[in-house]
C-alpha cells in the first residue's frame, strides 16, 4: 500500500514551503512537489521570490544603492571619493550566493521538520489525489487527505514585445545581466519595473519606462503616487505615462520600441528592453478536468474566504488565487489552510496586509486610500507628516517623502497609512500591527516612540491627524 499523507502541497515557493513546514510542525504528515531545478538537475526549493523574485531583486536594489550612494551622495558628508566603480559579476555573484543560501536553508527545515519534498510536476486528480511527473518521465499518485495548491504565477507576455532572453526580457533576464545598457527600455512602470528600472538607473543606465495608463501607480494613494513620481523624477527615470507599446523589433543588437501616446506614434530605440506588465497564475495542466476545481475568468484558482477550492480537501493559496501578488500574503494564507486543516479557527485578516515597492525611497502601504474611502463614502481624517521635517531623516541626508495616517473621521480607528520615504517598508509594518489591534490614531499619538527615529514621522502623522503634530505647522481647524 502507497504512503497517505496528511497534506500533499504543490509548489515550494513562500506559499508552499511555509505551509509545508508549518503543516509539520503541527504533526501532519506532508510532501511538498515542486518542479524547479537547477543547472545540475537537482530540485530546487523556494519558487519565484527566493529564485527570482523578491531575493534577489532586492539584493541588486541594495547593491546598487550603495553604488549610487558612494558616487553621488557622500560629498555633502565631507567624505570624497575618487571614483566608484562597479563590478557587475561580483554584484550578481553576492547575489546568486545569497539565494542558494537561502533555498539551501529551505531545504534544510524540510529535513528538520520532517517534510518530504518531492521532485516533479505535480497534477490534481479527483478525490485529493496528485499525479506527480519527474524530468524522466516517471509517474507516481500521491494519496492525500488534504491537498494544497500554491503554485504561483509567472511573468504576463505581451504580443508587440516577445521575450527573446537577449534583447527583450523579462524581471528574471533583468537580474541576470552582465553588463549595465546603455539605454534600458522598460514596459510597465508598476512595482516590478520600477524596482529592476530603479537598480539599473543607479548603475548608470539611461531609463525609460513606457507605461500604458495615464495615471502613475494607480493602485497607491494618489498624493503618495504624485510625491513618489515628483522624487523618481529627480532620479532621472523617464517615466512615460499614457505610452502603450505596440511593436518592437530587433536591429543590429538593439531594441526599436514603438509606442502610441496622446502625441501620435513614436519609436525609440534600446539596449535592452525589459518587460514588466505584470504577472498571471500558472493555472495550465495543474488539474483533471474530472477533479471538481474551477478557475476565475482571470485563470485564478477559484476559492473562497478560506482558501477552498470548489473540490472537497483541495485547497489553493498564494499567487494562484484572487489577491495581492505578494510574498506575505502567499505564506499567510499557506499558514491559515494548514491550521484548519489542523483543526484550528484560523482567519486571515485580509485588510492588514502591508505592501511595499523597494525603491529608494520605499513605497508602503496598508489599509484603504483616501480615493477608496471617498468612493465609500466613509468621511476620515488625515494627517501628513514630511521627513524634510524629521530630524533623524535629515541627520541621514535621506528626507524625501512623507506618513500619510487616514483614520475614521467619527470612531478615530485608523483605515490606512501610506508612506514613500526611507525605509517605509518598516515603518509601515508599526501601523499594522496597530490596524490589527483596532487602534486609534489617538492611541498610536499616545504611544512613547524612541529619538531621533524615522519612526517618529509615524508619530507625528498620527497626532496630525487630529492637528497635534508638534513639529510641523498643523492646518488650523475651523
Ligand atoms: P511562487 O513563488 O511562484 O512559487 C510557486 C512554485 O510552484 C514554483 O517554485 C513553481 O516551480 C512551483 N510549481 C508550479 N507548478 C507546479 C507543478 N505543477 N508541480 C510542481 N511545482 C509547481 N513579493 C513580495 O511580497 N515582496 C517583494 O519584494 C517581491 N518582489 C518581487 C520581485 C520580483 C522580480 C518578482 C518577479 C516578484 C516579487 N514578489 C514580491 C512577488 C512574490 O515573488 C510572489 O508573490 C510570491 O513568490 C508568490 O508565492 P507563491 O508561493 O504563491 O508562488
Ligand atoms: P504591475 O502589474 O504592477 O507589475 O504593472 C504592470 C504595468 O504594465 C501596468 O501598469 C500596465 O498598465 C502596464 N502595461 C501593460 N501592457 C502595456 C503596454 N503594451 N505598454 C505599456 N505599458 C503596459
Amino acid at each position: 500500500m502507497p504512503e497517505k499523507y496528511d497534506v500533499v502541497i504543490i509548489g515550494s515557493g513562500p506559499a508552499g514551503y511555509v505551509a509545508a513546514i508549518k503543516a509539520a510542525q503541527l504533526g501532519l504528515k506532508v510532501a511538498c512537489v515542486e518542479q524547479w531545478l537547477d543547472d545540475s538537475d537537482n530540485m530546487q526549493l523556494g519558487g519565484t521570490c527566493l529564485n527570482v523574485g523578491c531575493i534577489p531583486s532586492k539584493a541588486l536594489l541594495d547593491s546598487s544603492h550603495k553604488f549610487a550612494d558612494v558616487r553621488d551622495n557622500l560629498a555633502v558628508h565631507g567624505i570624497t571619493v575618487k571614483k566608484a566603480d562597479i563590478d557587475i559579476p561580483a554584484m550578481l555573484a553576492r547575489k546568486d550566493q545569497i539565494v542558494s543560501q537561502l533555498t539551501g536553508g529551505i531545504t534544510g527545515l524540510f529535513k528538520h521538520n520532517g517534510v518530504t519534498p518531492i521532485s516533479g510536476v505535480g497534477k490534481v486528480l479527483v478525490g485529493a489525489k496528485v499525479e506527480v511527473t519527474d524530468n524522466k518521465g516517471n509517474v507516481q499518485v500521491l494519496d492525500a487527505s488534504n491537498v494544497i495548491i500554491a503554485a504561483g504565477s509567472v511573468p504576463v507576455s505581451i504580443a508587440p514585445a516577445p521575450i527573446d532572453d537577449e534583447h527583450i526580457i523579462d524581471s528574471t533576464g533583468a537580474l541576470m545581466l552582465t553588463e549595465v545598457p546603455v539605454r534600458l527600455g522598460v514596459i510597465g512602470a508598476g512595482v516590478i519595473g520600477l524596482e529592476l528600472g530603479s537598480v539599473w538607473r543607479r548603475l548608470g543606465s539611461e531609463v525609460v519606462m513606457l507605461e500604458a495608463l495615464d495615471e502613475f501607480l494607480p493602485m497607491m494613494d494618489v498624493q503618495i503616487a504624485k510625491e513618489a513620481g515628483k522624487i523618481f523624477k529627480k532620479q532621472g527615470l523617464d517615466i512615460r505615462l499614457g505610452a502603450r507599446v505596440i511593436g518592437t523589433e530587433v536591429k543590429k543588437g538593439k531594441v526599436e520600441v514603438t509606442y502610441t501616446s496622446a502625441g501620435g506614434e513614436h519609436t525609440e530605440l534600446f539596449d535592452k528592453l525589459i518587460v514588466a506588465v505584470g504577472r498571471r497564475p500558472r493555472s495550465e495542466d495543474l488539474f483533471s478536468s474530472d477533479s471538481g476545481i474551477t478557475l476565475d475568468e482571470r485563470g485564478f484558482i477559484y476559492v473562497n474566504d478560506n482558501c477552498e477550492t470548489e473540490a472537497p480537501h483541495v485547497y489553493a493559496v498564494g499567487d494562484i488565487v484572487r489577491g495581492l501578488m505578494l510574498a506575505h500574503k502567499a505564506s499567510e494564507e499557506g499558514v491559515m489552510v494548514v491550521e484548519r486543516i489542523a483543526g484550528k479557527q484560523a482567519q486571515m485578516n485580509y485588510d492588514c496586509v502591508p505592501s511595499v515597492i523597494y525603491t529608494h525611497p520605499e513605497i508602503a502601504a496598508v489599509g484603504q486610500t483616501e480615493q477608496e474611502l471617498k468612493a465609500d463614502g466613509i468621511e476620515c481624517k488625515i494627517g501628513v507628516f514630511p521627513f524634510a521635517a524629521s530630524g533623524r531623516a535629515l541627520a541621514a541626508n535621506d528626507s524625501d517623502g512623507i506618513v500619510k495616517m487616514i483614520a475614521d473621521a467619527e470612531t478615530d480607528r485608523i483605515l490606512g497609512c501610506h508612506i514613500v520615504g526611507p525605509s517605509a517598508a518598516d515603518l509601515v509594518q508599526q501601523v499594522v500591527i496597530a490596524m490589527e489591534f483596532g487602534s486609534s490614531a489617538e492611541d498610536l499619538a499616545l504611544t512613547v516612540f524612541g529619538h531621533p527615529t524615522l519612526s517618529e514621522a509615524v508619530h507625528e502623522a498620527a497626532l496630525a491627524v487630529d492637528g497635534q503634530a508638534i513639529h510641523i505647522a498643523n492646518r488650523k481647524k475651523r
